[in-house]
């Protein structure tokens, strides 16, 4: 007898998350991605998570975290689970930072902004400018390969460093790799456009790459739906979890939406945020059916 045994093998429930960073009021395109995500596993009787992505300490206030919960549930969203908060997290993130170093594949950074601005503009770069990766303009190499004798004094010395992954290294471990998007299809994985990316800053021991690669395979999330700015971002991702041996989420990276004239909405425009909204007399539907009159016509659901 035939058996499709793909069939037989237990599927995890569709897992989509929200993920904002505190650092100030939810507006409508927040809204317009949490919807997403949330109609998406509530469609596929699947889970929706709540992450707030707090790892700025600087930036980053309680309050805007208050605000965006009553946001959200004004919104009429609910969520599973407790809310991650990854300032709470910042012990594991540790420990995959100390996988990497163990692998060889970290360096300490010890430049300022104006140390790598200044690199940057003595190389006489191309007629375009200096190439530039999702965090920037790329890491000009400085102190990639500093003397060992060198780089212990430093540290010694406590001299304050980020650590950067040794990227050429990263994809000779992981060899070619691939991620699927919902939009952009298979994307090849590009690591030399992403450049040598800080993993721990100086004043954060972690980074959003890491963070949210490790905290999106801990949760079991199996759709990453966000904003297609972030893209490029997932080209590192990708390598990540290629180095920790994590599972690739699918991703939908949707267009950021648009107001009446099709100009794409700007995250400060304070009047569109959803306090304003609120106070402005507009109901959840309201907000609703304006934040999806906004998505991109392949985005709405
Ligand atoms: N925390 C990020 C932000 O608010 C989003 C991260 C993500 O969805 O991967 O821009």
């Amino acid at each position: 007898m035939d058996y499709d045994l793909d069939s037989l093998i237990p599927k995890p429930p569709l897992t989509t998350r929200f993920a904002p960073s505190p650092t100030g009021l939810l507006h409508l395109g927040h809204a317009y991605s949490a919807l997403l995500a949330h109609h998406r596993a509530r469609q596929a009787g699947g889970r929706f998570l709540l992450r707030i992505e707090d790892i700025d300490t600087t930036r980053c206030r309680p309050e805007h975290t208050d605000a965006i919960l009553r946001d959200l549930e004004w919104l009429g969203l609910d969520w599973d689970g407790e809310v991650v908060h990854q300032s709470d997290r910042f012990d594991l993130y540790d420990e995959f930072i100390h996988v990497l170093e163990e692998g060889g594949l970290l360096y300490p950074c010890f430049c300022t902004r104006k140390d790598i601005q200044a690199e940057i503009a003595a190389a006489q770069s191309a007629p375009h400018g200096p190439p530039h990766g999702p965090d920037g303009p790329l890491y000009p190499g400085i102190c990639t390969n500093l003397d060992w004798r060198e780089v212990k004094q430093r540290l010694d010395a406590g001299e304050p460093h980020a650590l950067r992954l040794h990227m050429d290294r990263a994809i000779m471990m992981t060899g070619p790799l691939s991620f699927e998007d919902e939009k952009a299809g298979v994307v090849a994985v590009d690591g030399a456009l992403c450049g040598d990316v800080v993993l721990a800053r100086k004043e954060t021991p972690t980074s959003y790459h890491l963070s949210v690669t490790i905290d999106d395979a801990l949760q079991h999330v199996t759709l990453v739906t966000r904003g297609e700015e972030l893209l490029p971002s997932t080209h590192i991702h990708r390598i990540l979890q290629a180095l920790f041996a994590l599972p690739a989420p699918k991703y939908h990276h949707h267009a950021l939406i648009a107001d009446e004239t099709g100009n794409r909405l700007s995250k400060r425009d304070r009047s569109l945020t959803i306090q304003s909204l609120r106070e402005a007399g507009k109901t959840p539907e309201d907000v609703r059916a304006m934040a999806w009159a906004g998505s991109p016509g392949q985005d709405e659901v």
